[in-house]
């Protein structure tokens, strides 16, 4: 078959060896006559992408690791593979690609997802850092280049399911749920002396290491405000975060008439993952291993509880760095992803991670209106900031690339 008599949706995905990139390619075995993947991506699990690159045939296989003994196995298992971040970009810009699913972890995906909108394809956003750090360069793109960024984080997918045929200004507020993560009825003594296997234990949901912590601090819920803040185009006065500890409701809109709009399911990636592909279609997934019906006596009950701002300050500083804009949530983005490895490696608690991020938010000078190379500056700073903090070595020379 050509390209040409090929109708199905060619995707790329940026991270396939992630969580997200593996829930990717499920939906796609679940609807192989709807997508066929164009081209894979990933850092250093040449393991995984060799069977994934068997199993789909992409025309394009990229990695990014410069450690020799990946690079070794790769020559041996993946000859072809493109290395370095220009092979993500050629990856995420392939022609036979309408839409990347940008799933890469950390900062790698930015330049390559800004270069897919140049070249006119759909994202399915994942990454949170792509419009945590650079929304007001991205969402410009978007328009510029007039391409669609659908989201594929559950909470933003529910927002846009919610806002489908309403209007903006008739929207009171949204209202991002969350689930609370693991400590959620952890008082701050215990939260201080939480280990990393605690934190590590979601309650309800399965996924990458560095978005887990997140959770449990909820930064993660942090950056999802500032991602709905540009995804809808709303003020922060006009975004609350409610605990809901069952992740069935993903996310809900309040309207100016009192009325509520939410979305639920089962807690799964797959499905909004597979919405954000098969948009403005639904797929029946009835004869698929993705069937997962909601069964509502079996749910029994929703609860809904305020967040304790007191002992989860990450979300508190999440609203300020926001809302101050410029490169303020760059900031974040880039002392977090330091803090929280070094919270992984036993080397500070889990609470000191706030007091990190404040300090080093502290200590910048926000520069407002930034251009990317600005905006990764900024990151890149605060990420050093951190290591020299704590007397660990920086690491500048690995994110020269970015
Ligand atoms: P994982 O840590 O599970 O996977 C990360 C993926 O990115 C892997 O494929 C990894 O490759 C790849 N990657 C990391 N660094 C690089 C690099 N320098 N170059 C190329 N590839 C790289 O993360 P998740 O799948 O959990 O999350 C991915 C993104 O999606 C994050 O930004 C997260 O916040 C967001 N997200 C995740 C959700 C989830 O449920 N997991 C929900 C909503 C958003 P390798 O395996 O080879 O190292
Ligand atoms: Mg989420």
């Amino acid at each position: 078959m050509t390209d040409t008599d090929d109708s199905r949706l060619g995707i790329t995905v940026l991270g396939s060896t992630g969580s997200i990139g593996r829930q990717t390619l499920d939906v796609v075995r679940a609807f192989p006559n709807h997508f066929r993947v164009v081209a894979l991506a990933a850092r250093g699990n040449i393991a995984l992408l060799a069977e994934q690159a068997r199993e789909f045939a992409p025309e394009i296989v990229a990695y990014t690791s410069d450690d020799p003994t990946t690079q070794a196995q790769a020559a041996e298992l993946l000859p072809n593979a493109l290395h370095g971040v220009d092979g993500l970009t050629a990856a995420a810009t392939h022609p036979a690609v309408k839409t990347v699913v940008a799933a890469t972890s950390g900062l790698i995906g930015l330049r390559p997802t800004l270069d897919a909108m140049r070249a006119g394809k759909t994202i399915a956003l994942a990454n949170k850092e792509t419009l945590v750090m650079a929304g007001h360069l991205v969402m410009a793109e978007a328009r510029a280049a007039g391409v669609a960024i659908l989201p594929v984080d559950s909470e933003h997918s529910a927002l846009w399911q919610c806002l489908h045929g309403e209007r903006t200004a008739e929207v009171r507020r949204l209202l991002i749920t969350a689930s609370g993560g693991p400590l959620r009825r952890a008082t701050l003594e215990e939260m201080r002396d939480v280990t990393v296997e605690q934190a590590l234990a979601h309650p309800t949901w399965q996924m990458g290491q560095k978005i887990t912590i997140d959770s449990a601090t909820l930064v993660n819920k942090g950056l999802e405000v500032v991602e709905a803040h540009w995804l809808y185009d709303m003020p922060y006065d006009k975004i609350e975060v409610v605990v809901h500890p069952q992740s069935i409701i993903h996310s809900m809109v309040e309207f100016v008439d009192d009325s509520i709009k939410m979305q639920a399911s089962l807690p799964s990636m797959h499905l909004p993952i597979q919405y954000a592909l098969s948009y403005p279609t639904r797929l029946s997934r009835e004869a698929t291993a993705l069937s997962h019906p909601l069964s509502w006596p079996a749910v029994g009950h929703l609860d809904f509880e305020a967040v304790d701002m007191a002992r989860f300050p990450c979300l508190r500083l999440a609203y300020e760095a926001g809302r101050r804009g410029g490169t303020a949530p760059a900031v974040l983005v880039g002392a977090d992803e330091q803090a929280v490895p070094l919270f992984l490696r036993g080397k500070i608690r889990l609470t000191d991670i706030a007091a990190i991020l404040e300090d080093v938010l502290a200590r910048h000078t926000v520069v407002d209106d930034p251009d990317l190379e600005t905006v990764l500056a900024a990151c890149s700073w605060a990420q050093d900031e951190v290591l020299r903090l704590h007397g660990e070595p920086t690491a500048s020379h690995e994110r020269s690339s970015l």
